[in-house]
């Protein structure tokens, strides 16, 4: 009987050892992927896509999938929240060459909120990445529903960035009706924003990126594309 516990104590310890292993390998394969530095040509057509409210361990990984097949360096307005749990996937973002964007600790309506409460939101989402990616500084706010007032504006000290096109992913919209939102509104310089929370947000995306890079259409960064078009700035 002890000779058998010996065995499988030992069986689960080799398991153990394995599977960590393993994950280990997997998660330093991804964060060493090459970088996508696509070249952009300020005469073509560009685009930013914005994806809020995550990272999201199900829906972010195949996310950045996707992204990296199309060459397509985006930005990501992350929750201060879901950022210690997710630390991989974010060092794995910055790696990429993707932007991240400050979407407040806890997703509240800043509208709401005193300029201290207000501060606390944006400054606590900051200190959590400082934590995890001491050398990165996000540039960008989004406010939660894209809610902002001018005490918003006067408190907060980045530029606010809102989108152009509201994909409404987040309202449960199927797959066609994203697709058709982006392919008929969809104009040079435009900011689209999406949610990596949702699982009709990739199916949507393997229609749209290809089709956008077919018409022409280059995929930037917030960053980038505030370089090469004027974007509105709160
Ligand atoms: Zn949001």
């Amino acid at each position: 009987m002890k000779r058998k516990n010996e065995i499988f104590s030992c069986c689960l310890v080799f398991l153990i050892v394995g599977v960590t292993l393993g994950l280990f390998f997997h998660l330093h394969s991804r964060i060493n992927r090459e970088k996508l530095t696509p070249h952009i040509d300020p005469e073509q057509p560009m685009v930013a896509l914005t994806f809020d409210d995550g990272p999201n361990p199900t829906y972010t990984p195949p996310l950045l999938d996707l992204l990296y097949r199309y060459q397509a360096p985006s930005t990501f307005f992350i929750l201060g929240e879901k950022i210690s749990s997710n630390r991989w996937l974010l060092q794995e973002m910055v790696c990429s060459g993707h932007e991240l964007g400050n979407h407040t600790y806890s997703h509240t309506d800043l509208t709401t909120l005193t300029p201290q409460q207000i501060e606390y939101e944006i400054d606590k989402t900051k200190n959590a990445l400082k934590k995890i990616l001491p050398n990165y500084t996000m540039l960008y706010v989004r406010p939660p529903y894209g809610h902002y007032n001018q005490l918003v504006e006067d408190t907060v000290e980045q530029p606010l960035i809102l989108w152009d096109i509201d994909t409404m992913d987040w309202d449960s919209a199927s797959v066609d009706t994203i697709c058709e939102i982006v392919l008929t509104n969809i104009h040079d310089g435009d900011i689209l924003v999406f949610h990596d929370n949702n699982p009709n947000l990739l199916k949507a995306l393997e229609r749209i990126l290809p089709e956008l890079q077919e018409q022409g259409f280059q995929f930037v960064t917030i960053r980038q594309l505030a370089e090469y078009r004027t974007i509105e700035q709160r």
